[in-house]
C-alpha cells in the first residue's frame, strides 16, 4: 500500500490579458495555490486551490499546512475518510466558505493519485463518462459597449452558443452593455448576466423589468447570497431563469436553495464545494430536483477545470454553458491542450487521474511572479 510521504504547496499569480471588471471592482489576474501530494511509491497527485478575488495565497497555504498532519503517512485512496477528517477533527467545516478552496486542492490531488494508481481517468472511478466534452459559455469581459459588441461577435464566430457578461455595475451601464451585446449577436444567441449579489430587491425589480426586453437566458445571483426568498420571488414575478452562485457556494447551501425554490440553475463547482466528492453529490441533488448544474469558475485554471470536467462528464442533469476564463489567461498551468476550450466546448481529459499534468516551467514562472510582484488585488476605483 502506498502512503503519503510529502505535501508541497506553491503560490502562483496568473495574469489575465486584460482586467476583469465586475460589481466589486477589477483585477488583473488571479492568485492560486498548486498542491503536490507525493507517495512513497514515487507518484504525485496535483490539485489547485483558488484564493478568492483580492486575497493573497496565505490563508489557503495556512489551511494546507494545518491539514498536512492529517494526511502524512496515510493511504491516499481513502478520499472520503480524509475529507471527513478535515471537516471533523480539523473543524474546517466551520470555515468552509473559504477553507473549501484549500480542501478542494488536497481532495483533487488525492483523486489524481487514485486515478494514477489504477491507470484510469477519475471519471472511470466514478462510473464512467456520459460525454467527452462539456459546453462552455463565452465570457465577454466588461468594457466599453463597442468593445464588448466586437468581443461578443468574435466569441459567437468562435463557436460559443451562450454568452455571459457581468451586471450589477450601474443601471445605465447594465442596460448599455446588455443592449450592445444583444444587438451585436442578434436574437439567436443565448445571453446570461451575472450581478454577483450587486442588486437589492428594489434594484433587481427595476433592472429586470428593463432588461427583459433583451431575452435573457439566465440572471445569476441578482441578490445577496442569503436572500433566498427574494430570489424565489424574482423567479415567480419575472419568469426569467435565476441562477444561484454565491447562494449555492457550499454543499449545505445547495440543499437550501433547492428546498426554497430559489433558483432554476445551480452554479457551483469543486472549489467552493471543497472537492470532487461534494460536486458529485450536488450533481445527484440537482438530478433529483430537476435543476441543471452549471460549473462556476472562481478564476480556476487548467487543473481545477480538468478535475471538474471529470465529475461533470458522469452527471445527467447538466447545464450546457459552464463557466471558464480560458480565453482570457495569458497562459495556463497545464501542459498540452487537453482541457483547452475550443468551439465552445471543453474536452474531458482522458489520461490517468485528472488527465492533465501541470507544466513545471509555467508554474515556476507564475510562482516567481507571485514572489516578486505579490498577489493580484481587487481595485475599486
Ligand atoms: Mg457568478
Amino acid at each position: 500500500m502506498a502512503i503519503i510521504d510529502d505535501i508541497r504547496a506553491t503560490a502562483i499569480a496568473v495574469p489575465l490579458r486584460r482586467p476583469e471588471i465586475w460589481t466589486d471592482g477589477s483585477r488583473g489576474g488571479t492568485n492560486a495555490v498548486i498542491v503536490e501530494i507525493r507517495t512513497d511509491t514515487g507518484l504525485t497527485g496535483y490539485g489547485e486551490a483558488a484564493c478568492g478575488p483580492g486575497n493573497s495565497a496565505d490563508p489557503v497555504l495556512s489551511v494546507i499546512e494545518n491539514v498536512k498532519a492529517l494526511l502524512l503517512g496515510q493511504d491516499p485512496t481513502r478520499i472520503a475518510f480524509h475529507a471527513n477528517r478535515f471537516n471533523g477533527i480539523g473543524r474546517w467545516r466551520l470555515w468552509r466558505s473559504f477553507s473549501n478552496f484549500a480542501l478542494a486542492a488536497i481532495e483533487m490531488g488525492l483523486w489524481d493519485l487514485a486515478g494514477k494508481m489504477r491507470g484510469c481517468a477519475v471519471s472511470e472511478l466514478l462510473g464512467g463518462r456520459l460525454c467527452d466534452s462539456i459546453g462552455i459559455s463565452g465570457y465577454v469581459l466588461h468594457d466599453a459597449p463597442e468593445r464588448m459588441a466586437e468581443d461578443a461577435k468574435r466569441l459567437v464566430a468562435d463557436g460559443f452558443a451562450v454568452l455571459y457578461i457581468k451586471a450589477g455595475l450601474s443601471e445605465e451601464a447594465d442596460e448599455r452593455t446588455v443592449r450592445a451585446v444583444r444587438e451585436a449577436v442578434g436574437p439567436g444567441v443565448r445571453l446570461r448576466i451575472d450581478a454577483n449579489e450587486g442588486w437589492t430587491r428594489y434594484d433587481a425589480a427595476r433592472n429586470l423589468r428593463r432588461l427583459a426586453a433583451y431575452d435573457l437566458d439566465m440572471v445569476e445571483q441578482p441578490l445577496a447570497a442569503r436572500d433566498l426568498a427574494g430570489m424565489a420571488g424574482l423567479r415567480a414575478t419575472f419568469g426569467i431563469p435565476i441562477g444561484a452562485n454565491q447562494s449555492a457556494w457550499t454543499f449545505d447551501d445547495v440543499g437550501q436553495v433547492i428546498h426554497d425554490d430559489a433558483a432554476d440553475i445551480i452554479v457551483t463547482g469543486p472549489q467552493s464545494l471543497g472537492g470532487l466528492l461534494p460536486l458529485l453529490k450536488v450533481g445527484g441533488i440537482c438530478e433529483a430536483a430537476g435543476v441543471p448544474l452549471c460549473r462556476h469558475s472562481p478564476a480556476e485554471l487548467g487543473l481545477s477545470a480538468a478535475a471538474g470536467a471529470q465529475v461533470l462528464s458522469t452527471l445527467r442533469c447538466l447545464d450546457d454553458a459552464h463557466q471558464s476564463l480560458d480565453p482570457h489567461w495569458v497562459d495556463d498551468i497545464v501542459a498540452g491542450d487537453g482541457v483547452r476550450v475550443a468551439r465552445g466546448r471543453q474536452p474531458v481529459p482522458t489520461g490517468p487521474g485528472l488527465g492533465v499534468e501541470p507544466d513545471p516551467v509555467r508554474i515556476a514562472d507564475f510562482a516567481a511572479r507571485y514572489r516578486k510582484d505579490g498577489p493580484f488585488v481587487v481595485r475599486t476605483t
